[in-house]
């Protein structure tokens, strides 16, 4: 079934969990890469010095491939535009209104602040070149761009006329990374031991974040994440598939699977 959960909040009580059992976050530091000795991790370089630690997970979102490459780990995944539009306040929309999605027409939505959240999983995404990114990126957001989300919002018109009228707040575009078959990275690197990799989220890492999450801290603390993790499995991809340019023409696919 749908839910509907603020992703800031639930971040906030993932962190204060975290802490309330020991966890300790250092913000405003940049992995380079791991460290490894005899084929296993040790710590992390980062720029303000290098820590030690027995494990590693790369959680680091559509940046995770990159710094994957720096040990040779390979992790298979592209940022593309990636879109939803919110209007204005609409008569007759109210906060626990069923969310609707359009399988046909690559549209679902809800309710937001008294509006319509519109978003789509388009046909023939467009890539994002992370070199070409102002720096820092972190928690900022691309340009509207209506030529690519157009097609989609006539979509939306089309099932609901009444936005045909409605003024639109903003159109939200975010990079977010994509795999070449649309599910997520949740494996210990063949490359390297206790090198961890959660990442490639496909536009479902909020939805997944507790689930996922919570399997591999199992599977780290306990050595074993308790479930057949196989489909997530870092090995159904070869080095070819982490080919710049075999990427940048795979993931305009893979929003649109979203809907099979
Ligand atoms: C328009 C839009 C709508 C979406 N809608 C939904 C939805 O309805 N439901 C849903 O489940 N998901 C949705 N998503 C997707 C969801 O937001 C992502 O899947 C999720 O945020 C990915 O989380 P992450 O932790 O893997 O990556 P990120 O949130 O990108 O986090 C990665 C972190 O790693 C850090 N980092 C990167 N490199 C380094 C480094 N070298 N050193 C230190 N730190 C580093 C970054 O600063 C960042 O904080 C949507 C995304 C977009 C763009």
């Amino acid at each position: 079934g749908d839910g509907r959960v603020d992703p800031t909040a639930l971040t906030a009580a993932y962190c204060r969990e975290a802490k309330q059992n020991g966890a300790r976050f250092l913000e405003g530091v940049n992995v380079k890469q791991a460290v490894s000795r005899t084929n296993a991790v040790t710590g992390v370089d980062t720029d303000q010095g290098q820590i030690r630690c027995e494990v590693v997970v790369n959680c680091a979102g559509m940046w995770a491939r990159d710094i994957g490459l720096k040990n040779n780990v390979d992790i298979p995944l592209y940022a593309v535009e990636h879109f939803y539009a919110l209007t204005e306040s609409l008569k007759d929309v109210y906060p626990d209104m069923p969310t609707f999605r359009d399988p046909d027409g690559l549209i679902y939505g809800r309710e937001e602040v008294g509006g319509l959240l519109v978003g789509c999983f388009d046909h023939d995404a467009l890539p994002v070149r992370l070199s070409e990114l102002p720096a820092p990126f972190e928690f900022a957001l691309l340009n509207e761009n209506w030529d690519q989300f157009m097609p989609y919002m006539e979509q939306a018109i089309h099932r609901i006329p009444t936005l045909a009228d409605c003024g639109i707040r903003t159109l939200v575009n975010g990079p977010e990374s994509f795999t070449p078959d649309a599910e997520a990275h949740l494996d210990e690197a063949p490359e390297l031991k206790n090198y961890f990799v959660l990442a490639g989220l496909s536009s479902s890492g909020v939805t997944r974040s507790g689930g996922m999450g919570g399997v591999l801290a199992r599977w780290i603390v306990e050595g074993d994440p308790g479930l057949d993790l196989s489909r997530y499995s870092l090995k159904r991809f070869g080095p070819e598939h982490n080919r710049e340019d075999y990427l940048r023409r795979r993931v305009r696919d893979m929003p649109s699977a979203h809907f099979g």
